[in-house]
Parts: structure tokens; sequence; C-alpha cells
């Protein structure tokens, strides 16, 4: 551990609903391991939010967790949402919650790595050679763009017909920082950036890409280059490998994320971050998460991966706590178990049948003590 890093770090569980619980709960036991080893680095608290909010107090994003959220130095969020609160008014459902914790904490740059472990490589619907050891960082703005842009709306014309119109808005200031938070993370993978647009057409995705030309020239080690969408979506599924960081529009990157997520096979393995900007005293509001939601077929029966969470605790090591040692010990940690052959029944794979899947906590059981070697 460096000075810098003595300090002790809250970080705050908000477990939500369904399988988040039994998610999050692996993810604790892996905070507990480092402090184990690590003189208690780690303090952890836990508050409400999504279906279970909604149950307790009539929200589904308390204002008790926003200030435990505000007050955090991380957050690690399992899943929101389920059948049990479909009904409800749009504006209290479970998922409000976490837009709302989003919007509150203008967590505007979304991290999605699209990882794949060498052992599951035959999860992917591409050959395998294709996507083993396949490491790509997404990085998607989640704040601006045609989902928030003004005007917007639904009209009827005159002669009847409707009309609906969305606008897709960007100002250089939410280009460049998000160009930064990409470039930065470059700097420390294989320094390449491939910023997407559609520059030919939109104008504002023209704009878009003048100014991660000018945030580039301050990165001499990063290499910039750009991709139409429309081309980046068909060289995601050609030839993934060639990508190192993508950055884009939130609507783009809304569709190439989710491409770049089936190219691993499996929803149970993926982690996410959600960063806001570093503000003047160095603090950063930052959420984790899984990306898969409550998986309402399988709750409570101890079976869900855990993965995608544990390695949403690897991304806060690494962005939040700038711990790449820990890290990277994770990581080498939850990789050997697969290389062992230890499977949750998402990630059994059609040559694996004959394998007997081992549930949620023996999942998270076995990364621990394998991470205990190397603390
Ligand atoms: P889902 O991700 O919950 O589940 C899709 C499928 O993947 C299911 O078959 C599920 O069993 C499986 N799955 C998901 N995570 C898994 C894991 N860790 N291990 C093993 N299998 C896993 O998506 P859905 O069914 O479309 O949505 C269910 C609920 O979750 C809805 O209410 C939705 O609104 C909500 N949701 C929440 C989030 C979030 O909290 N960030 C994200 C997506 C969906």
């Amino acid at each position: 551990m460096t000075k810098n890093q003595n300090k002790t770090k809250k970080i705050l569980f908000l477990p939500g609903d369904g399988i988040g619980p039994e998610v999050v709960n692996e993810a604790y036991k892996v905070i507990q391991t480092f402090n184990k080893y690590n003189g208690n680095l780690f303090e952890i608290d836990y508050a409400d939010i999504g279906g279970v909010a909604y149950d307790l107090v009539k929200t589904p994003l308390p204002e008790e967790t926003l200030e435990k959220a505000k007050e955090s130095d991380a957050i690690l969020l399992g899943a929101v949402g389920g059948p049990k609160w479909e009904s409800l008014d749009y504006k209290v459902r479970p998922e409000r919650g976490l837009l709302g914790i989003r919007k509150e904490l203008e967590l505007f740059a979304n991290l999605r790595p699209a990882i794949v472990y060498n052992s599951l490589a035959d999860s992917s619907s591409l050959k395998p050679h294709l996507v083993s050891n396949l490491d790509i960082m997404i990085v998607r703005e989640l704040t601006g763009g045609i989902y928030f842009g003004e005007p917007r709306g639904v009209e009827v014309l005159k002669d009847n017909t409707r009309r609906g119109y969305n606008t897709l808005v960007y100002n250089s200031t939410e280009v460049s920082r998000i160009a930064k938070v990409a470039f930065e993370i470059a700097s420390k993978r294989e320094g390449r950036v491939c910023s997407v647009d559609k520059a030919n057409v939109l104008e504002a995705t023209e704009m878009w890409r003048e100014e991660v030309e000018k945030v580039g020239k301050y990165y001499k080690d990063v290499k910039l280059s750009h991709m139409y969408v429309d081309n980046a979506s068909m060289q995601l599924v050609r030839e993934p490998k060639q990508f190192d960081v993508i950055v884009t529009t939130n609507m783009f990157g809304d569709i190439l994320s989710d491409t770049a997520a089936m190219l691993t096979g499996s929803l149970g393995m993926l982690p996410s971050a959600s960063l806001g900007e570093k503000q003047k005293n160095g603090k950063q509001y930052a959420l984790y998460e899984p990306v898969h939601g409550s998986a309402p077929d399988i709750t409570g029966k101890n079976i869900a991966n855990p993965i995608a969470t544990i390695s949403s605790i690897e991304m806060m090591l690494r962005y939040s706590f700038n711990m790449s040692r820990e890290a990277d010990i994770l990581n080498v940690a939850i990789k050997s178990i697969l290389d062992e052959g230890y499977r949750t029944q998402d990630i059994l794979g059609e040559k694996n049948l004959d394998i007997e899947p081992i549930s949620t906590s023996a999942m998270g059981d076995l990364i621990v003590k394998e991470l205990e070697k190397y603390l």
C-alpha cells in the first residue's frame, strides 16, 4: 500500500432487490478479506434502494440513502426491480431509484469492460479464437445526448398525423470531460482510444470528434482513432480484439456496450462503473454495479453468479482507490478459480454439461480463499 491509501475508505452497499443481496454478500466477503490483511482499510455501510426501499418508505430512493451515498467514497449496488413492483406508477418504480442516484451524483461516465476469460471463450457466440482473452473498455457518456436533449415529444399536426422528435445535443465541455476519462484509462492500458461517432451525417458528433481531438493532444502516449458507429458495430463482431478503449455518446454507447457484452457470453460476468467529475477536494462520486438485473427467475436459490459483482469491486479498487495491485490480484484469483473448472450454472457452456455447477456462496468462498494466497 502507498501512503495515501492508509485513510479508511467508506463503501456504501446498496443490495437492492432479487439476487442483489445474494451477490453483494459475496462482494462483502472480498472486502472483509482485504480488511483482514490491510488493517480494516474499508468501512462498510448499508442502505436501501429500489423495490425494497419502496416497500419500507414508499420511495425507491430514500433521502437517507442519498445522504449516505454522498458521504461515501464508493458505492456498490446489487440490482433493482422485479415483478412485484411492475404495476407501480412509473415515478416510484425501483428502476427510478437507480436513475435517480445516477442523476443526483452526476455520474456522467459509464465504464463497461467486456472481458473474456480464456477458460470461458466457449461461452461466446463468436469463435473462441476471436474472443479468447478479449479485454475492451467501453466509455459511454451517460448524462447527455439524445436521451436528455430538448425539445422532445410527440405532437399531433394539423392534418392529424403525429410527429415524434428528440434532440441530439452535446456541449463541448460534456465531450471533453468524457474524452478525458477515456484517455486517462487508455494511458493505463494499451494506450489506444477509438472515438465512435456519426460525424458524416450528424453535426453534433462532428463537433464531438473535434473536441475529442483537442483532448487527445494532451495525451501524447495514447493513439487516437475515429470510427463511424455503423462500422464500429460491425468491427465489434468481426474482430473485437482490435479495440482497447472505445469512447462514445450516450445512445451509441448504450447499443455498443450490449453488443460487446454478448461477446463475453454471460451476463453474470460483467461489471460496470459510473463515475462523476473529480471535485476540487479530490472527491469523485462513483457507483459500481454488475450489468445484470435482479434475475427474479433465480432469486433465493443461491445459484446466481457473483463474479460480475466481485469484478465490480475490482473496478472500485482500481478507479476509486487507486489500488491497482489489489485489483490485479483479485482478478488473478477469479481467473484461477475459473481455470480450475469451477462454474456457476450460467457459465457451464455447452462443452461442460457434465460438470456439477457450484452455488453463489461457494463461488464467493473459493475466490476469497484463492485471494488469501496472494495477500
Ligand atoms: P436480468 O439481468 O435480471 O436477467 C436476465 C437473465 O439472465 C435471467 O435469465 C437471469 O436469471 C440471468 N442472470 C442475470 N444475472 C445473473 C447472474 N448473476 N447469474 C446467473 N444468471 C443471471 O434481466 P431481466 O430479466 O430483463 O430483468 C429482471 C429485473 O431486473 C427487471 O425488473 C428489470 O427492470 C431489472 N433490471 C435491473 C437492472 C439494474 O438493477 N441495473 C438492470 C437490468 C434489469
